[in-house]
């Protein structure tokens, strides 16, 4: 077989195996996807829990103010009570007393409610923030894992390429960048071999003629069907 046609399967074989690995490569952003979402969500989820008891503190603390409010009024009416004079007068003071206690006791009562339900908030919150930490630490474990993995395969893609570069010095150009030029147009696969009578990279059925040159190898031959290299598998 044709010296260069040897080699060129021996680059294909190569040039396969990088491909297959920055193939990998690709995946490891994909595959972090689902944990980034994950966070996202509970991130969103906690946000919207923290919303929530914020506006829960808000109305408490307005509650309080208000209940303030009556308090110093409540006092002001019983100081009142000492210095009026008419007992009609006295009378709606201490009505007014009476029904200020009333509102209060009844604030008193929903301010504790507020506190009881904002505790089970804050209680609500701590396990949304749990679970973020966890979901966090997954996901940096996935990165640290993906980097180490791309650390690996760049690894094996410089040798692969050092492999590469000795072999393709020794294939002649014209030859070399027809195979370049065929392995972008072909999805990274250019020269195939030999499966029976049927090219290894369409599968299409050769015709004889075609076969008997390929097995042959004395000069380049292309499948008719998909235009690529084919050669005969030494066994
Ligand atoms: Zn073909």
């Amino acid at each position: 077989m044709l010296e260069d046609l040897k080699l060129l399967a021996q680059i294909q074989a190569l040039d396969s195996q990088i491909d297959e690995r920055e193939e990998k490569k690709r995946e490891f952003p994909r595959r972090l996807i689902p944990f980034k979402e994950g966070a996202e969500r509970i991130d969103q989820e906690l946000r919207e829990a923290q919303g929530d008891l914020e506006d829960l503190q808000k109305k408490r603390r307005h509650e309080e103010g208000e209940l303030e409010a009556r308090e110093i009024e409540l006092k002001k009416y019983q100081r009142q009570l000492y210095e009026v004079k008419d007992n009609k007068a006295y009378a709606a003071l201490e009505e007014e007393i009476a029904r200020t206690k009333e509102k209060n006791e009844a604030a008193e009562e929903e301010i504790l409610e507020f506190l009881e339900i904002e505790e089970g908030r804050i209680k609500g919150i701590k396990e949304i923030e749990d679970e973020l930490r966890e979901k966090k630490k997954e996901l940096s474990r996935e990165e640290e894992q993906a980097k180490q993995e791309t650390e690996i395969l760049d690894q094996e893609i410089a040798k692969i390429n050092i492999s590469r570069q000795k072999i393709a010095k020794r294939i002649g150009p014209s030859s070399l960048s027809r195979y370049e030029r065929l392995r972008q147009g072909k999805g990274g696969l250019a020269i195939v071999p030999l499966e029976g009578s049927s090219c290894g990279g369409c599968h299409m059925n050769l015709p004889p003629q075609i076969v008997s040159e390929v097995k042959k190898g004395n000069r380049f031959v292309t499948c008719e069907n998909c235009n690529r290299l084919l050669y005969r598998k030494e066994r």
